[in-house]
């Protein structure tokens, strides 16, 4: 389907077709709620697997478990298998559960206000969709960042985000800058070694690798676990709970795995030869304070006699290249941002007005809070997938995603009463939880001192302090105690009050 401006009124309105917005219609649909439309601002699905094609792009989860539990991927070519197949694999799930037919591409949602029974969403080529139950499913890396450097706009050459990028640009024999040494960072320098004539990488803060070796799967591994599908989403669970034992119990206290993971970084630094580069190299916090980046390659890559880190602040860029703090003078040809994303952005810039008027941007500013990390008080039947506090550390955030499609699907169900006009978490229990969250986060590695995408304006981790199988506990089921049900006259009231307001 492509964009419209005819006006539409659905059931519930999924924003964005991404792996979560997929989970999420998956989930209304195996409950019978077919009446569901999904809207997308780009082409096609994927979400970050369609915006991100820099070269090197790959999963660092191993894609056994990188994939939906109803839907497990049997023919993985590698443990850590590239965008493209990772976004096919999406595409695929999206067709077989009809949801294609039912995306509209081309379309960006500007607005969404609640109008007493259901929310009225502007689109920016003019249109209205009104729908009983709004969930955003715009991801979390989602807006590039684009940093804030002198003279960035005077380079001469090619300059990109490395989720804009730019492939009419050849890097080959070309002299290459990276500003950036995330997980991005960290896939593009070994790919861009050895092609570019030489590769300068712009490190602001060193950071911690884990050294993940990549595998490449048999075909008969496939034809054994497409002949014995049990086997499949057996070794999908499998690898799901080593994410959960290992990873996630790293991030939330610290134990042996943390000690683990750690001395695994630090026996991955000593891969480098020379010490002054060692040294360099050496980040000044504690390895999982931030996210931990997966690599084999990097410490390779940055040996490479034709690949030049640089740590000293960059001052200004240049037409012709980079001048850092100590004069230096980095001549380059192209310069790639790999500077990573606005995560306390969510679904922002649409603009969210639930009741009287309220602003989520009021309400959120830096400081995002949800409940359970899914609904807002005050925006009834207005859900969040990956919202604030999710599980987002170095596992698989498909589960995360498949377990809050679930419990969204169960409250959008509660809609289903005549006398219901509207759902939505309570402020009460909504600001005691957060209050037992945060206090639960002394333990977790982000409260290391460590500045990260992981945190809030308030410095606070936006991450979750307790294990992915409390999370999945938390949202078994709707605990309709915790959640206003807001009557279908009262909603009607509320909504002539809203219109004549406007
Ligand atoms: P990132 O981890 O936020 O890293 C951004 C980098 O840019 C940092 O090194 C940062 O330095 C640097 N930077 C930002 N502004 C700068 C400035 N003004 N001057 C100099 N340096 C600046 O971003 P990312 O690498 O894109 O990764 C983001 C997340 O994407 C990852 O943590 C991961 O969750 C996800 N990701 C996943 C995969 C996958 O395979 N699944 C692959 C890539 C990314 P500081 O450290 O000093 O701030």
């Amino acid at each position: 389907m492509s964009g419209s401006q005819h006006a539409t009124d659905v059931h519930v309105l999924i924003v964005g077709a991404g792996m979560s917005g997929i989970a999420m219609g998956v989930a209304l649909r195996r409950a019978g709620i077919d009446d569901l439309l999904i809207v997308e601002k780009g082409d096609a699905v994927g979400g970050t697997w369609r915006e991100n094609t820099y070269p090197g792009v790959a999963c660092d989860v191993v894609a056994r478990c990188y994939c939906f539990s109803f839907a497990p991927n049997p023919a993985w070519s590698t443990w850590l298998p590239g965008g493209a197949e990772i976004r096919a694999y999406f595409e695929g799930v999206a067709r077989d559960h009809g949801l294609l037919e039912r995306t509209r591409f081309g379309v960006e949602v500007t607005q969404a206000r609640w109008a007493g029974d259901r929310w009225r969403v502007a689109t920016r080529d003019g249109g209205t969709i009104t729908a009983r139950a709004l969930v955003t499913a715009c991801g979390i890396l989602h807006h590039p960042v684009v940093p804030d450097i002198p003279g960035l706009d005077r380079f001469a050459g090619p300059a990109f985000h490395t989720a804009r990028w730019n492939h009419d640009v050849d890097p080959t024999g070309r002299r290459v800058g990276i500003i950036g040494t995330g997980s991005t960072s960290a896939q593009i320098t070994p790919a861009l070694a050895g092609v570019a004539a030489d590769v300068t990488v712009f490190q602001r803060t060193a950071q911690w690798i884990l050294p993940l070796p990549n595998r490449r799967l048999r075909p008969a591994s496939a034809a054994l676990f497409r002949r014995f599908p049990r086997l499949n989403r057996l070794a999908h669970r499998g690898y799901s709970r080593f994410y959960d034992w290992t990873f996630a119990e790293a991030t939330r206290r610290p134990g042996l795995q943390r000690r683990m993971f750690s001395a695994l970084c630090r026996w991955n630094l000593r891969r480098v030869r020379d010490p002054e580069l060692r040294r360099r190299l050496t980040p000044a916090d504690d390895p999982m304070c931030r996210r931990l980046v997966m690599s084999w390659s990097y410490y390779d890559a940055i040996q490479r006699p034709d690949v030049t880190l640089v740590d000293r602040r960059i001052r200004e860029v240049v037409p012709d290249g980079i001048v850092t703090e100590d004069g230096a003078h980095h001549p380059l040809d192209v310069l790639v941002l790999a500077t990573g994303f606005d995560t306390r952005a969510y679904m922002r810039p649409i603009d969210v007005v639930g009741c009287d008027g309220t602003r989520l941007d009021d309400v959120w500013g830096d400081t995002p809070r949800a409940y359970r990390t899914v609904a807002v008080p005050r925006f009834p039947s207005f859900f969040v997938l990956l919202g604030p506090h999710s599980p987002v550390g170095n596992q698989s955030l498909v589960a995360i995603a498949e377990v809050q499609a679930r419990w969204i699907t169960e409250a959008i169900g509660l809609l289903d009463a005549a006398d219901v006009g509207g759902v939505v978490p309570r402020e009460d229990v909504t600001a005691a939880y957060n209050a037992r969250m945060l206090a639960a986060m002394g333990d977790t590695a982000w409260t290391g001192g460590c500045d990260s995408w992981y945190l809030d304006g308030d410095g606070l981790p936006l991450a979750w302090p307790w294990t992915p199988r409390e999370h999945g506990r938390m949202l078994a089921t709707v605990d309709r105690s915790e959640l206003e049900l807001l009557p279908a006259g009262a909603a009607s009231a509320a909504a002539t009050a809203t219109a004549t307001a406007d």
